[in-house]
């Protein structure tokens, strides 16, 4: 089993239901949280970035410290009606509703030390922020301007057990390209007609699907186009992503598409209009880095090993890496991630909060 006061502040997160955008009342609760421990509250302005209905919140402790510890408080489905099921080893919906774990674990084992480690007295300075829209646009983290002492952080956001922590992941850059032909009668003058989705047909066979490499991959997940059967098709639309663990290699395979699609359009008299941007960019923390060397200082007294992982898949540490903030993001142990079978470990969850705590009750040097 877990802690009682672990278990109650799960509970009392797990029984809001807040999706990407609708997180204020998670954002209330971190107040009223905060406040009932006399620590100053603030919400910044992410809801203008998010178009949601709440800011990030924003905890500083004495002062906000050097680093900071955070989590996101939306979930990317509705978690209303949960039914939390208590097994043997583990917590888990009834299988109707995801169990919120992303990331109510994370924000859970931050308020738990948080609490903890204020009635202890020995809490140092720091900084918590509680983002929002993770799940949709990272725009919580985009937005979120660290105060000039924050040097470095921690994400408790990952589905891997503690002490893992993602200490490489890829970049996704994500595009859309529009084929442009031109529409005829498909039976009286097929021959005026271009069709757009000919054009895109050929062009996407020299697409690079899949495994590009040990950190690249290649997908194109949706087209769309055409009216009517009895009309050459004039427009196609098709939108994919490439990740990549290098920005350079990732620009690169994607100015190759580009130039395939080209050609490909210039010999059908067809003409090509495409967009491209990073979603979220690579990082990599080395053991030589603060947040690595921070942590590695906590799980060592907690008789661990950090256990560095890479991943393809982006967090609010992308974002924050790209500010130049260096973060790694925590495992947390919340498996299964947006599925009805998502669960947690007893086990997992008390290491990932012993870590909050160790993160808010040491300094580095
Ligand atoms: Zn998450």
């Amino acid at each position: 089993m877990i802690d009682e006061r672990l278990r109650q502040i799960f509970e009392d997160l797990t029984n809001i239901n807040a999706t990407s955008g609708n997180e204020a009342p998670v954002a209330e609760y971190i107040k009223a949280f905060a406040e009932r421990l006399g620590l100053e509250f603030e919400m910044d302005g992410a809801a203008s970035l998010s178009g949601g209905n709440s800011g990030n919140a924003i905890v500083r402790i004495k002062g906000g410290g050097n680093h900071y510890l955070a989590s996101h408080m939306d979930t990317p489905r509705s978690i209303e009606g949960l039914k939390r099921l208590y097994l043997e080893d583990r917590i888990t919906s009834d299988g109707t509703t995801p169990l919120g774990i992303d990331d109510r674990g994370g924000l859970s084992s931050i308020l738990y030390a948080l609490e903890k480690a204020v009635a202890d007295g020995n809490i140092k300075p720091c900084t918590l922020v509680f983002t929002v829209c993770e799940e949709t646009t990272l725009a919580g983290s985009t937005f979120y301007t660290p105060d000039p002492g924050i040097r470095y952080g921690f994400i408790f956001d990952s589905y891997m057990s503690p002490p893992a922590l993602v200490s490489e992941t890829c970049g996704l850059l994500e595009f859309d390209f529009t084929f442009h032909g031109r529409s005829s009668h498909a039976g009286i003058a097929p021959e005026k007609g271009i069709s757009a989705i000919q054009v895109a047909c050929e062009a996407i066979t020299k697409f690079p699907y899949g495994k590009l490499g040990e950190k690249d991959t290649g997908n194109i997940g949706k087209i769309c186009g055409g009216t009517a059967t009895n009309v050459v098709c004039d427009e196609v639309k098709v939108s994919g992503e490439i990740r990549s663990g290098n920005l350079e290699e990732g620009e690169r395979r994607f100015r190759k598409v580009v130039e395939d699609f080209e050609e490909v359009c210039r010999k059908h008299g067809a003409t090509l209009e495409y967009r491209s941007a990073w979603d979220f960019t690579p990082y990599h923390i080395h053991p030589e880095d603060e947040p690595y060397r921070h942590f590695e200082k906590v799980v060592k007294a907690m008789g661990l090993e950090p256990l560095p992982m890479k991943s393809m898949g982006g967090s609010d540490a992308n974002a924050m890496n790209k500010k130049g903030i260096k973060t790694i993001n925590l495992g947390v142990g919340a498996q299964n991630p947006h599925g009805n079978d998502e669960f947690i470990l007893y086990e997992d969850f008390t290491r990932a909060a012993q870590i909050a705590y160790g993160l808010m009750t040491t300094t580095l040097e």
